[in-house]
């Protein structure tokens, strides 16, 4: 993510700033990427924060118009979580905006979005024809760390979900040309083969001994489509972070060249090699805070592979070429 110049006065803003340090409110403009002294804002910047423009006073945003189905807001933190859960969809939005997804010059659809508060019963999250489910409920620091127990995935994240799930969508959207199909299933295997069956198997007796090998998490070998999704999720994460130290004015000798703009960067293995060695760097500085490393992931030749795949179609899918 980048950072951005202050359109008042000096100083810079991160992506979701709603004023500025001298408590100037402000707002982000998606199309022109940028912040902008004045509205309109959008209409959902009380109920939960969102800090995009909208088209005219009193309208949603571009992101907030995707979410057909907000959650209901008497539940207990429903509203608190539904606010970080939107936060996270712009996050990812703008970041898939860089390869122009979504934006006016992509001709196809939009993601539809479910945004769901839990009862008793959890939420179960995923994709089905451009409609995208998510459990808010998972914005909640203590649910989210039950489940990352529970589950054996500690790097379960909002962002993690919204690029997984997102993933799904795009996979759909490619899916829809001619030419991507026999490509993805060369690369990825069939995603006709029965989806219950290969999750039950994967919850059952657990990934292939070799998964390391060929996935980069043992729920990508459960199914092709859970392998796009993940692939996808981790080129998102490690372009992101890519950029995220780029625009925050780190330097590294592994950086190309100053004005590097890793979404721009064609070369897939140049762009994944550049990112690991930057996480290892950041690894080591979460050591020096107690946390955990960043990106703790083993990158297979199989697993770069993948990477690269996905980064050409996501490059270039998003117009029609
Ligand atoms: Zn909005
Ligand atoms: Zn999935």
């Amino acid at each position: 993510m980048r950072v951005f110049p202050n359109p008042t006065g000096a100083g810079s803003l991160w992506f979701d700033n709603l004023a500025t340090a001298d408590g100037t409110p402000v707002a982000y403009d998606p199309q022109a990427r940028a912040f902008v002294p004045s509205g309109p804002f959008c209409a959902n910047r009380d109920l939960i924060g969102c800090n995009w423009i909208a088209a005219a006073h009193g309208t949603l945003c571009h992101s907030c118009v995707m979410t057909a189905l907000a959650p209901d807001t008497s539940l207990p933190g429903a509203r608190h979580n539904w606010a970080k859960t939107e936060a996270a969809k712009r996050w990812v939005l703008d970041n898939l905006g860089r390869w122009h997804w979504f934006r006016p010059e992509d001709p196809g659809v939009r993601p539809v979005f479910r945004m769901l508060a839990e009862g008793p019963t959890p939420v179960a999250m995923g994709h089905v024809d451009g409609v995208v489910t998510i459990s808010v409920a998972e914005a909640d620091p203590v649910l989210i760390t039950t489940r990352r127990e529970a589950l054996q995935e500690p790097y379960r994240t909002m962002i993690g979900h919204m690029r997984h799930e997102i993933a799904h969508m795009l996979w759909w959207r490619l899916s829809l040309r001619e030419d991507f199909l026999e490509a993805f299933r060369s690369m990825f295997g069939d995603e006709r083969t029965d989806y219950a069956a290969a999750l039950n198997r994967h919850y059952g007796s657990g990934p292939p001994p070799d998964w390391q090998s060929r996935f980069l998490t043992t729920y990508a070998s459960a199914h092709p489509h859970e392998d796009w999704a993940e692939t996808a999720a981790h080129l998102l994460h490690l372009t992101d972070i890519t950029d995220s130290v780029v625009s925050a004015g780190f330097t590294s000798p592994d950086i190309p060249h100053p004005g590097w703009d890793p979404y721009a960067e064609p070369d897939a293995i140049r762009l994944i090699r550049v990112a690991v060695s930057l996480v290892m760097g950041i690894n080591h500085v979460n050591r020096a805070m107690g946390l955990s490393d960043i990106y703790p992931f083993v990158l297979s030749e199989a697993a770069q592979r993948k990477l690269a795949f996905v980064h050409d179609w996501l490059r270039r899918g998003a117009q029609g070429r």
